[in-house]
């Protein structure tokens, strides 16, 4: 399974490091086998090697150039970063991120490669308008998008589940799922408010391939406990 951590604009680059620390600590000593992904904030991202692969939060789709206050591949690859998130909800409905530029960072970063978790995932008037209109809104996430590159992972998120701690229920979780697996073969993470308490309830879930967690991975106790499940799960699976 898939275990990944996205911290968004926490912990400095000091506590950052401790926290990957702890994590490698954590799986050299638990033998866990499944794959562990974190996304420090930019500031935090550094030379890593181990278990944990280092992921990008966020970058413009260029090489270098003048794009004040972004990063491009030039300053990832200068810490060995080969992995992104794209269409993060705080991305699209914060920063305003259309579903055109999210096109175009998506085949750039395809192009150079790049292991890239997409995220869909619907607002809660969106989900409210009933089933037909939440899996149109979120079939338009998917337009544009190759849903057959072989370095994609897709992470369920629905927008009213992320840092609010509502989720959907797990059979909806399932149901969703399902559809979702009919657009793309790609591991289905699902992410909106997991934690310690529920984690092993979703990852047992049928069609979810591993969680993005937010706030509840930001101790990275509480992390390790959720990868330690997925292993179990795993294991008796
Ligand atoms: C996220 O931001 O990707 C996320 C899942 O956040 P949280 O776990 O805090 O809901």
């Amino acid at each position: 399974m898939i275990i990944a951590a996205n911290l968004k604009t926490n912990l400095t680059r000091k506590n950052s490091r401790k926290y990957i620390e702890e994590v490698e600590s954590f799986l050299e000593k638990s033998g866990v086998l499944q794959e562990v992904l974190v996304f420090p904030a930019i500031s935090s991202i550094d030379l890593h090697a181990g278990r944990v692969t280092l992921g990008a939060q966020n970058a413009y789709p260029v090489i270098n150039g003048a794009f004040t206050g972004e990063i491009g591949v030039e300053q990832l690859e200068e810490f060995n970063i080969k992995t992104i998130l794209i269409g993060h909800s705080e991305r699209r409905h914060i920063l305003g991120e259309t579903q055109e530029q999210l096109i175009e960072k998506f085949n750039f970063y395809k192009n150079m490669g790049f292991k890239i978790i997409y995220c869909v995932g619907e607002p809660l008037e969106v989900r409210e308008s009933g089933h037909d209109k939440m899996m149109e809104y979120i079939s338009k996430q998917y337009e544009g998008i190759d849903t057959d590159y072989q370095n994609l992972i897709i992470a369920y998120e629905p927008v009213w589940a992320i840092g609010t701690g509502l989720t959907p229920t797990l059979e909806d979780i399932v149901a969703i799922h399902k559809e979702l697996q009919e657009k793309s073969l790609a591991p289905l993470l699902y992410g909106g408010s997991v934690k310690v308490t529920n984690a092993k309830d979703v990852l047992a879930l049928d069609g979810v391939d591993g969680i993005l967690v937010g706030s509840a991975a930001l101790y990275a106790e509480h992390f390790c406990t959720m990868i330690e499940y997925a292993q179990m799960i795993e294991d008796n699976s």
